[in-house]
């Protein structure tokens, strides 16, 4: 079984492209509709942290590299 990830997202580094949540095999990712950072964009968040897997798809599709991931141990 897969190690569990952690994904933290820089809200004000994020443009809002969406590559990200296409690209999570899990589908762990969402864009905050509700809410836009300083630029009017809205940002992508971790929204299923149950599901990450730490597979580094969306820190390596990231243009802006707003995406961090962590490996969880234990
Ligand atoms: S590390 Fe992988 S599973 Fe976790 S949010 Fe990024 S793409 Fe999805
Ligand atoms: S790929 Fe990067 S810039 Fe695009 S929505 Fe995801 S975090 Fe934001």
């Amino acid at each position: 079984m897969p190690a569990k990830g952690y994904v933290e997202i820089s809200v004000e580094g994020c443009k809002g492209c969406e590559l990200c949540v296409t690209f999570c095999p899990t589908k762990c990712l969402a864009m905050n509709k509700a809410d836009t950072n300083s630029f009017g964009l809205h940002y992508a968040f971790l929204d299923q942290e149950d599901k990450c897997i730490a597979c580094q798809n969306c820190a390596v599709i990231c243009p802006d590299a707003a995406i961090t991931v962590y490996k969880k141990v234990g």
